[in-house]
């Protein structure tokens, strides 16, 4: 049996289904694929950190004695020229459209085994007693409770028996030959998986209240390390479950897993509203793009943007009030906020993401009700009285008293209060 292993979420070699489920004589490989990269800007500092995590990843392999190869091209074109020497693929699951119309073309060259490692449940798993999906967030969690009441999930271990087939694994195109440049990534990212939980340890019990305070760092920051599988959400259960303040910590990941569910069940959800509701938009493009800019004169909101667009994070606070605000204030499509957050984040996650922005938008699975609108003045006044982050962010503002920067203004391209009234109205009229 001659298999190739396909990196993509799961770029670790612990807890890893494809090396446990390998057998005989296998080819490790990752593809820098041209049709996701040709999309995306030199600077992007996502290439960047996943061009470092595959040559950590191919370290990790060579420790136990494998190696990976790097193609850069049409993943079609590679297995059409692997396929006559390999039996089968096995690789990790991918819901995303893109991933699902790959997958099929990959299917028609070579067979494909899927394995389910980038989450604690299979979808197909959490169902209701009659056999339909989980639609909100509570009672989705609450079924699931043997596994969030476990003290330890079974992890996967690399089979020690595979050989490596011969190859070229020493030539590998270098960073800018896949035509990017290094970018300045954020602290968090120099550290390593387990040193963010050693991190995270010390932060749990004061985690419920500290995750809403965004200046002050009490969050895990493992997203993005989730999103690329360098390390698994089993890894981080395991290792974080016997700590008090452990619960609600847990309850989050289950986000993860309840809008992985949803994307799963409802495909169409990555594109249309989930609750069909029809909303007319007003889109008004100046505003859409001072939002982008953060140059909407309500300070957090700009701080916000401008910190995402410099750094590729934001808090998950702030990703709410920039969302409501977006969709509330300036009556603007969940869609466009989605687009430009995949541009922008670092831990950008089809289901995540597109979940996230829906329940903002309340349009979406286990949505906020339509009536209910962040109003970001009292959001900063509340989350960063002293105006900590907003400061640090837009400098203009060092001398300016934190309580004029939680009030409304004239500068600003919005009256929030005027809008949200028509926002509700708007909402409140729209068919199904
Ligand atoms: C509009 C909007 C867009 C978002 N887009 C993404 C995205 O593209 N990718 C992404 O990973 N998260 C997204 N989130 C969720 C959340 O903001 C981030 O997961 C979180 O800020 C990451 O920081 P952390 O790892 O320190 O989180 P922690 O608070 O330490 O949480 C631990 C883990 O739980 C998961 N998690 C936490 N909150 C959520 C949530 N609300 N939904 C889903 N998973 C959650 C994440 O995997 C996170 O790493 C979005 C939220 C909003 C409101």
């Amino acid at each position: 049996m001659k298999q190739i292993l396909w990196f993509r979420r799961d770029l670790r070699a612990s807890d890893n289904a494809i090396l446990a489920n390998g057998k005989d004589e296998v080819l490790p490989i990752f593809i820098f694929d041209t049709n996701i990269l040709a999309t995306l800007p030199a600077n992007d500092k996502r290439v960047s950190f996943i061009y470092k995590s595959i040559l950590n990843l191919k370290k990790e392999l060579q420790n136990i004695g494998l190696d990976l190869v790097i193609f850069f091209g049409v993943p079609k074109d590679i297995f059409i020229q692997l396929q006559n020497d390999f039996d089968e693929v096995l690789c990790s699951c991918d819901f995303d459209s893109y991933a699902i119309s790959r997958d099929k073309e990959i299917e028609q060259i070579i067979p494909m085994r899927r394995f389910y490692d980038s989450y604690l449940v299979h979808p197909d798993e959490t169902l209701k007693l009659d056999g339909t999906p989980y639609k909100v967030f509570t009672p989705f969690y609450k079924n699931l409770q043997i596994i969030w009441e476990s003290v330890h999930i079974k992890e996967y271990s690399p089979n020690q028996n595979l050989k490596l087939v011969n190859y070229d694994y020493a030539t590998y195109p270098t960073l800018e030959q896949l035509g990017f440049t290094q970018t300045l990534q954020p602290h968090f990212l120099k550290k390593s998986p387990l040193e963010l939980i050693e991190n995270l340890k010390e932060k749990l019990e004061d985690y419920k209240e500290d995750r809403d305070f965004f200046y002050k760092d009490g969050t895990s920051n493992l997203s993005v390390f989730l999103r690329f599988g360098i390390i698994s959400p089993k890894q981080i259960f395991n290792l974080i479950r016997n700590f008090d303040g452990a619960d609600f910590f847990i309850r989050e990941l289950f986000w993860r897993e309840f809008y992985n569910t949803i994307l799963y069940h409802f495909p169409k959800s990555e594109f249309e509203n989930f609750n069909q509701k029809n909303i007319l938009w007003e889109n008004d493009e100046k505003k859409f793009q001072a939002w982008c800019d953060g140059k909407t004169g309500v300070p957090i909101i700009d701080a916000s943007m401008q910190h995402l667009n410099s750094t590729g994070t934001m808090p998950n606070r702030l990703r709410m009030v920039v969302a409501s605000f977006l969709c509330k204030n300036l009556l603007c499509d969940w869609r466009l906020g989605e687009r430009y957050f995949a541009l922008k984040l670092l831990d950008y996650d089809t289901s995540s993401n597109v979940g996230s922005w829906q329940w903002g938008a309340s349009t979406g699975a286990d949505s906020v009700p339509y009536f209910r609108v962040f109003n970001p003045y009292l959001q900063s006044a509340k989350f960063d009285k002293e105006a900590i982050f907003i400061k640090s962010v837009l400098k203009e503002f060092q001398n300016t008293p934190p309580k004029e920067l939680h009030k409304e203004n004239k500068n600003a391209i919005v009256n929030t209060k005027i809008s949200s009234k028509q926002a509700i109205a708007l909402f409140k009229n729209c068919s199904d």
